[in-house]
């Protein structure tokens, strides 16, 4: 099978932790032991989120201001691609080299492009940084002129603009190396925003494309047979946080619309994950996943998560 995987920012560095390079290490190390099982078997191309890290680099680039110029969002975004790029790629190489499995594992910057009059820049949604205190929030989104939103029970977060994926730009090639059994790490955190100018060129912007919705473009790309999203939630869950909660585990993407449209998740978080997993679904023979790391190879198998057929 031919898999497109989304990494969550929790698989790389949970909430709690400070970001060392040795914990990112750390958690790549057990991301990459639950990947080495499928790369045994399937054809991957994987994609990560970033929230944690671009936050981080946007706060030393901010902090560091004074003695060199800080970059834009965009160029940040850049610099999180390379580093948890990096960091995957050689973390996989070397599971690969302990399994004796010769393969190249490549990153690739990628660009994906949004539309200039894109709706979500009038109206941002998609949290990133680090979480805060209400108090510390208010403060910052003042100071800044800043959105800043409670995120599901964890915290408040800067939010900015988070237009949808049209296109991988990198997409041609990124099919080639997985067609020619290259391990892809692509569209890291979203891929960098790019808009295209009347003339054609690429421009990048100060934005964040949510990385479920871009993977589900890169699945489309390199025609995977299943896009599997991995998260630090096993299942997707009705009424998430109350009382009665129910997980959802094999389901139709009808039903799974219909529990969309009754507004069960949360946007920015759960949401784009279950919209992306209806619009690659949809296509009848495709299975789209939601679940934790820890379950990815029961879930290929059917047999854990939040499974979603046409
Ligand atoms: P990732 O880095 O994996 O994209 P997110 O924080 O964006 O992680 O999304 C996963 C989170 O979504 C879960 O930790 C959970 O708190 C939240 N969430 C919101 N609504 C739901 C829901 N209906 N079911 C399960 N989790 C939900
Ligand atoms: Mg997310």
């Amino acid at each position: 099978m031919k898999i497109t995987v989304a990494l969550g920012g929790n698989a790389l560095l949970t909430a709690g932790q400070r970001g060392t390079a040795a914990e990112q290490y750390e958690n790549i190390a057990i991301a990459g032991r639950q990947l080495i099982q499928l790369i045994r078997e399937h054809d991957l191309v994987i994609t990560h989120g970033n929230g944690p890290q671009v936050g981080k680099i946007h706060l030393q680039n901010e902090l560091a201001s004074g003695e060199t110029p800080a970059m834009p969002l965009d160029v940040c975004g850049a610099m999180s691609q390379g580093q948890i790029g990096y960091m995957l790629q050689q973390q996989l190489t070397n599971e690969l080299i302990n399994h004796r499995i010769n393969r190249p594992v490549v990153t690739i910057i990628t660009q994906v492009v949004v539309g200039k009059d894109d709706p979500s820049f009038t109206n941002p949604t998609k949290p990133v940084g680090s979480f805060y205190s209400q108090e510390e929030a208010l403060k910052i989104s003042k100071e800044k002129d800043e959105v800043w939103v409670e995120d599901s029970g964890r915290g408040w977060r800067k939010v900015v603009a988070s237009p949808y994926p049209l296109e991988i730009y990198e997409g041609d090639i990124i099919k080639q190396l997985v067609d020619s059994s290259c391990l892809v790490i692509a569209s890291g955190g979203g891929g960098i925003p790019v808009i295209r100018e009347s003339d054609g060129t690429l421009r990048g912007v100060e934005a964040v494309i949510d990385k479920d919705l871009a993977g589900e473009r890169l699945a489309e790309i390199v025609g995977a047979d299943v896009l599997l999203m991995l998260t630090d939630v096993p299942r997707v869950f009705l009424y998430y946080g109350k009382p009665e909660q129910q997980e959802l585990g094999r389901l139709t993407v009808k039903e799974m619309e219909n529990y969309i449209e009754q507004g069960h998740f949360a946007a920015g978080s759960m949401g784009p994950k279950v919209e992306a997993a209806v619009r690659f679904a949809r296509k009848p023979g495709r299975r789209a996943i939601i679940t934790s790391l820890d379950q990815a190879v029961s879930a290929i198998e059917g047999k854990a998560g939040t499974q979603i057929l046409s």
